[in-house]
């Protein structure tokens, strides 16, 4: 299995979620070995921000990402899922803003990118980190854990107190090309509670139903149906693998999720990152 890049560059523009900025983005080709990294146009020097699980600083919203010189890269999430799930290894990343547009709220538009953009094989083979003991991180009764398994495969369950959400259990191979297809196209979700709560914190100044599935107990306030009776559930498996995508390389193992949230994946992903340092 051989590393990869984007065949040519490519541009986009959106709203970023807890900014509210129109934000640019722009993929461009990379060497082989370099691992997908955010570039802020906007600063003048320090401006590269390396996708690996040692910069990331807050995982509570949203992956924040931040490098030496204190230059930020904010929801880097459903970009690095979305690549992972294509299967491009290596990109530069030019952002204008400290975030990420949301585009629709799921990986949708940086799919589209990227099979825009298309995929250069590199002659060089894909790093791969295979799980010989189980690993495991939890907080009370929420946890994700990954163990020896020479299938990929993503366990996901949520619990939410919200009836519109509630328990939902699904199992997925992320190789698989019609489940990637679902994981890709499920949108990310929260409570009105949630967005008040965000809002009087200054985040989530750019979110509206036009980039999250918005619920209010037993009610889901978007008019349109859900794009998948599991959408919620997949979108959180969408969320682990962007945060697993941090470790840099292909990782195989079988991994159960239950109520996990991007703290945990991005304590599971320094885990795995530390079995095969780079
Ligand atoms: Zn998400």
């Amino acid at each position: 299995m051989l590393q990869s890049t984007v065949l040519k560059s490519v541009h986009a523009e959106g709203v970023a979620l807890h900014s509210g900025r129109r934000v640019s983005i722009a993929l461009h080709p990379a060497d082989p070995g370099s691992g997908v990294r955010f570039r802020r146009v906007d600063l003048a020097d320090s401006n590269m921000i390396e996708a690996r699980p040692g910069n990331v600083v807050d995982a509570r919203l949203g992956v924040r990402l931040r490098n030496e010189a204190g230059a930020e890269a904010m929801t880097v999430e459903h970009f690095l899922a979305a690549a992972s799930l294509l299967g491009l290894d290596n990109v530069l990343v030019d952002i204008d803003a400290a975030e990420l547009p949301i585009f629709d709220g799921s990986l949708c538009q940086f799919a589209q990118m990227i099979d825009e953009a298309g995929l250069a094989v590199q002659n060089v083979a894909r790093r791969t980190i295979a799980v010989r003991e189980a690993l495991r991180v939890e907080d009370g009764d929420r946890f994700v854990e990954i163990a020896p398994s020479s299938q990929r495969r993503i366990d996901m369950t949520i619990d939410y107190p919200a009836a519109a959400i509630g328990w939902r259990r699904v199992t997925l191979d992320p190789d698989d090309p019609t489940q990637r297809k679902r994981i890709i196209n499920a949108r990310t979700f929260c409570t009105l509670s949630d967005i008040e709560g965000m809002r009087a914190r200054g985040f989530a100044l750019g979110g509206s139903l036009d980039n999250a599935i918005v619920v209010d107990g037993g009610r889901i306030i978007n008019e349109a149906p859900l794009r998948d009776a599991e959408e919620f559930a997949l979108h959180k498996t969408a969320d682990l693998i962007g945060d697993l995508a941090l470790v840099g390389a292909r990782v195989e193992g079988a991994v159960t999720a239950h109520k996990t949230g991007h703290e945990l994946n991005t304590r599971l992903a320094r885990r795995i990152a530390a079995l095969d340092p780079a």
